[in-house]
């Protein structure tokens, strides 16, 4: 079932479902002024992949880094609504503590340490974590079997890495804190279709075999959906539709302003869809 508008919905579903990540009706605002949320809502299920659809500027990565408290850094604060992880609030929450209840978010850009080898960006949080060496040992054999190019690359500088391995790292890192939930922020950037697909197709094999839980922000709407569960329409800080990925895939208005498949022309949001659609109910 597809819903616009949801934010209701949304803040009512979230108290009474038993969803892993609970977001509700949230507001964050930036240096005081700078209204970035304005009501956001959204669930991730236990399992599941959830996707945060939308263009530049929509509020994708605001509501990543609210849940990770990233945005305490940027003089950002959340000023409505709640946030729950496993049932419980995680709206004054630090960002390592969140990090130690396995909520882990891999920042926008792909950020490795460029002068250290593959192998030694992949141990850091082994290191900061003080993992045994046995522990340390599995976890790094574990994740050359979901990274098999890294294994590869091991002994070179990640500096050197290309831009999918470099994404390969920063998410194999975060998979190095045994994550419940990771924060994906446009793992699609700037890479060759080829590798996003490549890219994807470790996030959801990293979903079925070891269970994790993804918020992925994409503005490639058409790959997200492919692998989504669930998606959420982000436009200018709000939700603006949200519903199962297959639903959403086959929606005229989702096909005609985020997958380019137009033959109606000449609408540029999902807003001037709505009553685009609603003059047509009325004058029909
Ligand atoms: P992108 O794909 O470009 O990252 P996005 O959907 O992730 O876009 P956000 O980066 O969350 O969008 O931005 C939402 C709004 O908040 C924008 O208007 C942006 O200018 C503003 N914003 C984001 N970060 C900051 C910040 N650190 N300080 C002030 N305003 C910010």
């Amino acid at each position: 079932m597809m819903h616009k508008d949801n934010i209701s919905e949304a803040s009512q579903s979230a108290k009474t479902s038993s969803a892993l990540l609970v977001v509700s009706n949230i507001q964050v605002v930036y240096a005081s002024v700078i209204l970035a949320l304005k009501g956001v809502s959204l669930e991730v299920h236990q399992g599941k992949i959830a996707a945060l659809l939308g263009a530049n500027g929509a509020g994708k990565s605001t509501t990543l880094k609210a849940i990770s408290k990233l945005i305490d850094v940027e003089r950002g604060a959340i000023t409505k609504g709640f946030i729950k992880f496993q049932g419980k609030d995680i709206a004054s929450a630090h960002a390592h503590d969140l990090v130690r209840s396995g909520v882990v978010q891999v920042l926008e850009g792909r950020h490795v340490f460029p002068h250290l080898t593959v192998e030694d960006n992949l141990l850091v949080p082994g290191y900061v974590k003080k993992m045994s060496r046995g522990e340390i040992s599995a976890n790094i054999d574990k994740m050359y079997e979901y990274f098999p190019r890294l294994k590869i690359r091991r002994k070179s500088q990640a500096g050197f890495a290309s831009g999918g391995e470099q994404q390969m790292i920063a998410i194999g890192r975060a998979l190095m804190l045994k994550p419940t939930l990771i924060l994906l922020d446009e793992p699609s950037m700037g890479l060759a279709p080829q590798i996003v697909e490549e890219i994807f197709e470790i996030i959801k094999n990293l979903n079925e075999k070891e269970g994790v839980s993804f918020l992925l922000a994409e503005q490639n709407t058409t790959v997200a959906l492919r692998y989504a569960d669930f998606a959420y329409i982000l436009e200018t800080g709000r939700v603006v539709m949200h519903g199962s990925a297959t639903d959403l895939a086959a929606s005229d208005d989702v096909k005609e302003l985020y997958l380019g498949i137009s033959n109606k022309g000449g609408r540029k949001s999902f807003r001037d869809a709505k009553h685009y659609n609603r003059r047509q109910r009325l004058f029909s």
